[in-house]
């Protein structure tokens, strides 16, 4: 809070209210895309100013069965997942952390905005383009959209920390919630898109044109995984695409995969990529300073993501925790909308 003065008296002013949601589904081992783009930012914004325990972060357990899963995999990749949220930092004193399936109201309020969003709108949608559009794709495919914008309004979120790709969806929710207020009175508050401000979008390594991606085969040498061991990720940025010359600046469109290695070594060394190309006299010495700096992030969370994993009930104690308390909340916003929209409740 920062006082301002008029005569002697300071004016308590009233910070902005910056209530943030975010998650990732579990649809495959996390990334250092997934750490950059979402997961750092979380721990980053746990502490909100309206007071503890009033950011909620959740694994997107429902998102990941839009498309074919294995059961037993899959509960897995959701521990692993959690597990991975408190290994990188997040405090369960400080935030609400859960799983989605364990809120009821997250599919409850995804009806009633599949009963507000458009056909048309939810046909323009990047990922439904990207991964379905035939004839066996699962309807769940066409209408998460809704669903993520039940997960963002339910908590009368102003902020939503993800990575570029997201935005389309963070817009959706915007116009969906902007139309169920006008159409049946003030129920939501309008969430704001938050994107990174560095390396918003990480490049597959052997293809920096493509997103670097948890769903990626296992076997992708291009992705960086959060659990990888010093020797793995050595190897792969020690394999990752450099461009025709030998020059080391940043140029994301002439030099797509030197770009991204310089934007992983700045966003976590905290400094510009024009300043890690002025340190690097070649491919060589970046991509050394690139495994360095992502061996020093990851090196912590991966010993400490072992200890917790190691004690499942207790993780699984926390994750209930969590789930009680965002149902609290999630709860009172459901409600609300049942009852602007005419139901009974
Ligand atoms: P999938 O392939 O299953 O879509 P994903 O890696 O794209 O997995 P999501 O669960 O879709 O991950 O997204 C989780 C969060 O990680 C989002 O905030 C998203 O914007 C961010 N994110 C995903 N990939 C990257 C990336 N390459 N660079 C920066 N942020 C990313
Ligand atoms: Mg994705």
């Amino acid at each position: 809070m920062h006082p301002t003065r008029t005569g002697t008296r300071p004016i308590p002013q009233t910070p902005a209210p910056t209530r943030t949601l975010s998650g990732i589904t579990p649809s495959g081992s996390l990334t250092l895309g997934n750490y950059l783009g979402a997961l750092r930012r979380f721990v980053d914004g746990q502490d909100s100013t309206s007071g503890s325990r009033d950011s909620y972060y959740f694994i997107a357990d429902l998102h990941a069965l839009t498309m074919p899963h294995d059961p037993q995999q899959q509960r897995e990749l959701t521990l692993e997942t959690a597990a991975l949220y408190f290994a990188a930092g997040l405090d369960p004193s400080r935030c609400a952390v859960f799983v989605q399936s364990q809120v009821r109201a997250h599919v409850e309020l995804s009806y009633l905005l599949e009963s507000t969003a458009y056909v048309g709108e939810l046909s323009r949608m990047i990922q439904f383009k990207e991964k379905g559009g035939r004839p066996r794709t699962r309807a769940s495919l066409f209408t998460y959209p809704c669903l993520m914008a039940a997960d963002i309004l339910l908590y009368d979120t102003h902020v939503v920390p993800v990575g570029s790709d997201q935005s389309q969806h963070v817009e959706l929710a915007r116009d969906v919630a902007a139309r169920f207020n006008q159409a049946y009175g003030e129920t939501f508050v309008i969430p704001r898109f938050v994107p990174p401000a560095s390396a918003a979008r990480l490049g597959d390594l052997a293809d920096p044109a493509r997103k670097m991606s948890k769903s990626a085969p296992p076997s992708a040498t291009g992705v960086i995984r959060m659990l990888d061991t010093p020797d793995v990720i050595a190897r792969k940025i020690g394999k990752a695409v450099t461009d025709s010359g030998n020059e080391v600046h940043y140029d994301p469109a002439a030099k797509p995969g030197v770009s991204n290695l310089l934007d992983i070594t700045a966003a976590l060394v905290g400094t510009t990529p024009e300043s890690v190309a002025e340190q690097c006299p070649s491919y060589g010495v970046l991509k050394r300073a690139c495994t360095e700096a992502v061996v020093a992030t990851l090196e912590p969370i991966r010993h400490r993501y072992a200890e917790l994993v190691a004690d499942r009930s207790s993780l699984l104690a926390t994750l209930a925790d969590g789930a009680n308390q965002a149902s609290a909340q999630a709860d009172l916003v459901v409600r609300r909308a049942k009852h602007a929209m005419g139901l009974l409740c």
